[in-house]
């Protein structure tokens, strides 16, 4: 078995596949190279047949460095992140570095080369300890790169793939004041001037909008057409005409840049134009489907972060003369928050294998963004009342864990709209 697992890592996957299909069409009796091509099967199954939590070792090595960054560098800052609005320039840096900025991004564009899966362990971790950093990962991850990797040409991402996953951060810019959920009912527009298009309109909401160089950013280019005139375009900061505007001031996330975007005829080469002119509404529909699970992965984490939390509080805290968790009332709690996550976490891994597999997963996207949402808000909650007083005061993690779980009913679809989609999925119809 050690020396198959040894083969299975030599040999690429693709390799393996190629060598069985070879063997089928041309029905090879060669023995030894059919046994061992029953072995690897038999292994590759085994691999497959994996339970969903249980991690690979290339995953566990990935998360357990994550963790080792959250723990080292980013908790001793968290307090002072979400006091002063905004990420810590140095971390923002570190991510770079460690590669976390381009976990999917293909090795020939500077990237990591690594799975979707990656990315959600990766926003899992960060998030346990600080969503803030959950997300400004998160966006980059799941939406920008993602976009770009699925709908850019070859010049698009050796440009653009290569600078995100080593200097450059990116934003994700769909919604406006007046268009959330109706997205496609968004009001910039996009004029096609020859060479260039000229944008005008504003953007709201737009995550890492500080921070961020490069925005794929959502306009209509031909109204009449109604969502079908949507177009992606790729803005850098340093266009004519594009502005960030106001930063919000937020109840949770509060490290994380929210900001408005204006254009005011800010040209845009066509060469930007990411995928093709008129199918922008395919671009955000499908980058969003996988965004999701990435929101997912930020919730569990929190959730988690919560949990651990409360669990080490209620061991220490005493009152009449022992631990309160030597309570029965008190661990039927921690063992239902526990449930919880398990279920959320299960959910949110499920979808992100589904992806990963090449399989349709956006009902079970949709499902794991809202369950593991809701999951954070009540597990959240429940530690702080394990706190007692403690929990509602700033000196304690846990009130800042609840604060930060309830954007993950609202951003990347609300849960309204994850339930609409789910029945979508079931029943049929539009
Ligand atoms: C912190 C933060 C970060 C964000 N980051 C980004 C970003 O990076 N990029 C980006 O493009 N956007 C971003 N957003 C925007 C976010 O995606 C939207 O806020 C979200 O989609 C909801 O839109 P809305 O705020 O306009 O609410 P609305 O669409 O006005 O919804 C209001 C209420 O009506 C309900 N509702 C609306 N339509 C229906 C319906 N058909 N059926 C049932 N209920 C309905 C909703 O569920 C909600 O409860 C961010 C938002 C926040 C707060």
């Amino acid at each position: 078995m050690a020396e198959i697992r040894s083969m299975l890592r030599i040999l690429p996957l693709t390799d393996v596949l190629i060598m069985m299909s070879i063997q089928e069409k041309f029905v090879i009796p060669a023995a030894p190279f059919a046994r061992n091509m029953t072995q690897i099967q038999t292994a590759i199954e085994k691999s497959l047949a994996r339970p969903l939590t249980t991690l690979s070792e290339d995953e566990q090595m990935f998360r357990d460095s994550v963790r080792e960054f959250a723990e080292g560098e980013i908790r001793k800052r968290v307090e002072e992140m979400d006091e002063q609005g905004h990420l810590d320039s140095a971390l923002m840096k570190q991510c770079f570095e460690l590669g976390l900025m381009g976990i999917e991004t293909p090795e020939e564009f500077g990237g990591a080369g690594g799975s979707f899966f990656q990315a959600i362990l990766a926003v899992e971790e960060l998030s346990r300890v600080d969503a803030s950093v959950g997300v400004f990962v998160d966006v980059q991850n799941t939406l920008v790169n993602n976009a770009i990797i699925r709908w850019g040409n070859q010049g698009q991402k050796k440009k653009y793939l290569s600078q995100l996953a080593t200097e450059l951060v990116g934003a994700y810019a769909l919604s406006e004041a007046g268009s959330g959920s109706d997205a496609f009912a968004m009001q910039t527009r996009a004029v096609d001037a020859g060479d260039h298009f000229v944008l005008n309109g504003r953007k709201l909401w737009i995550t890492n909008g500080k921070e961020a160089e490069v925005f794929v950013l959502f306009a209509n280019a031909n109204p009449e057409a109604g969502y079908r005139g949507i177009t992606a375009f790729i803005v850098e900061k340093s266009t004519e005409g594009f502005a960030v505007g106001k930063k919000e001031n937020k109840l949770g996330i509060r490290a994380s840049s929210t900001t408005e975007l204006i254009l005011e005829d800010c040209q845009v080469p066509k060469e930007n134009v990411l995928g093709e002119i008129g199918r922008g509404y395919k671009v955000s529909i499908e980058t969003l489907n996988e965004g999701r699970i990435g929101i997912g992965a930020q919730m569990i984490g929190i959730a988690r972060g919560a949990l651990e939390s409360a669990l080490a509080y209620t061991t220490e805290r005493q009152q009449f003369g022992k631990s309160v968790n030597e309570f029965q009332g008190v661990q039927f709690q921690l063992a239902e928050m526990a449930t919880d996550l398990e279920a959320a976490r299960l959910m949110v891994y499920n979808a992100a294998r589904m992806k990963d597999a090449g399989q349709n997963f956006v009902k079970e996207a949709a499902m794991a963004k809202l369950y593991s949402s809701r999951a954070a808000e009540r597990i959240t909650s429940k530690a702080i009342e394990l706190y007692g007083g403690y929990g509602y005061v700033k000196d304690y993690p846990v009130e800042k864990y609840w604060r930060d779980s309830k954007i993950g009913a609202i951003y990347e679809g609300t849960s309204n709209m994850q339930l609409q989609t789910i029945a979508k999925l079931m029943i049929g119809g539009k």
